[in-house]
């Protein structure tokens, strides 16, 4: 049975040249090009605290890569590979095959190849890693953002959070903000391109300030934010900005980049993000500054708190 549900998974992923040796054997077996360091990510996605217990088999699958994928994007990586450890409640090869339609999508829009993993039964858990490589010294690490340095985000942020706050509320999510939760865009492009030009960079899956504070902590800095330069989607700027603040801010499951770079770089910012995969948005929400911690400002100057700072897994 176990084995039915690998089999079906080998025969439907793809493969690529530096996979020696993948699915099938008791490991894989992976070239790691010679002038470039392996990064590794891994991240777990449980039903019901990391998507809702409606959502569909593939969108479960996209997002358990995408989210690794991010992670990759947030260090300037280039994905290669990915192993995916599945626990299921049962040996449903429906909800596989609505599964692998997902992941293997998103797997395929970036040349990933899916390697191995393990297969048990249990409470539904998807955990996938995802391996990429970066030229020496290119990664963006958490620690680099410097006193002046510009913030800036990818994207929009809030949508996400919005859709899972209609959703808690009973009413039914508007489709647009759904989808950025279900299917979240990781900004492998971006990341790349912004390798060798941003200072600092981190993805935002807890929310923008707590996940901004922890590039703040990891460089010795603190950091103010405008809160109303914090990019919002059209179906996000329906809302008054008081009430979407909260969700850009702090509401998490955004999956864009928040990276840092010296105001002078400001041109090859917007060069490097134009040119990436057909041109990703990004918005400058803020400076780097002496101290510890994240200021969100509004615009008249006085001090924005958010009700809570970010998703806490504990
Ligand atoms: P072992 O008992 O030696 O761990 P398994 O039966 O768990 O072997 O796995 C057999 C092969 O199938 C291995 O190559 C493993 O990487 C692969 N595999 C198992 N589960 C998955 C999965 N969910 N996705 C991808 N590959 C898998
Ligand atoms: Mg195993």
């Amino acid at each position: 049975m176990e084995f039915d549900l690998i089999a079906r998974i080998r025969d439907r992923a793809a493969t690529r040249d530096d996979v020696v040796l993948g699915i099938g054997d008791d490991a894989a077996l992976l070239q790691v090009p010679a002038d470039r360091q392996l990064v590794v990510a891994m991240d777990t996605l449980n039903a019901g605290v990391h998507f809702p217990p409606d959502t569909a088999a593939a969108d479960i699958g996209w997002k358990a890569l995408a989210v690794n994928l991010s992670d990759l994007a947030a260090m300037g990586a280039q994905p290669a590979w990915c192993t995916l450890s599945l626990s299921l409640p049962q040996a449903d090869a429906a909800w596989l095959d609505g599964f692998l339609d997902g992941f293997l999508e998103l797997a395929a829009k970036h040349g990933v190849a899916l390697v191995g993993g393990d297969t048990t039964r249990g409470p539904l858990s998807v955990c996938v890693t995802a391996h990429g490589f970066v030229e020496p010294g290119r990664a963006l690490r958490r620690d680099g953002a410097c006193e002046g340095d510009d913030i800036w985000v990818t994207g929009t942020l809030g949508d996400a959070a919005a859709a899972l706050a209609a959703m808690r509320a009973g009413a039914v999510s508007d489709r647009a903000l759904r989808a950025r939760l279900d299917r979240p865009t990781p900004r492998v492009e971006a990341g790349r391109a912004l390798a060798g030009i941003a200072s600092a960079c981190i993805d935002v899956s807890d929310g923008l300030l707590a996940d901004l504070g922890h590039v703040c902590a990891a460089s010795g800095t603190g950091a103010r934010v405008d809160v109303e330069a914090l990019p919002a989607s059209p179906a996000l700027a329906r809302f008054r900005p008081e009430q979407r603040w909260p969700w850009q801010a702090t509401g998490g499951d955004d999956y864009e980049l928040c990276f840092t770079a010296p105001a002078g770089r400001r041109d090859d910012v917007v060069q490097a993000l134009a040119d990436a995969d057909g041109g990703v948005a990004a918005a400058r929400i803020g400076l780097i500054e002496p101290g510890e911690g994240v200021c969100a400002i509004r615009p008249e100057g006085s001090v924005w708190r958010p009700a809570s700072a970010g998703f806490r897994h504990f």
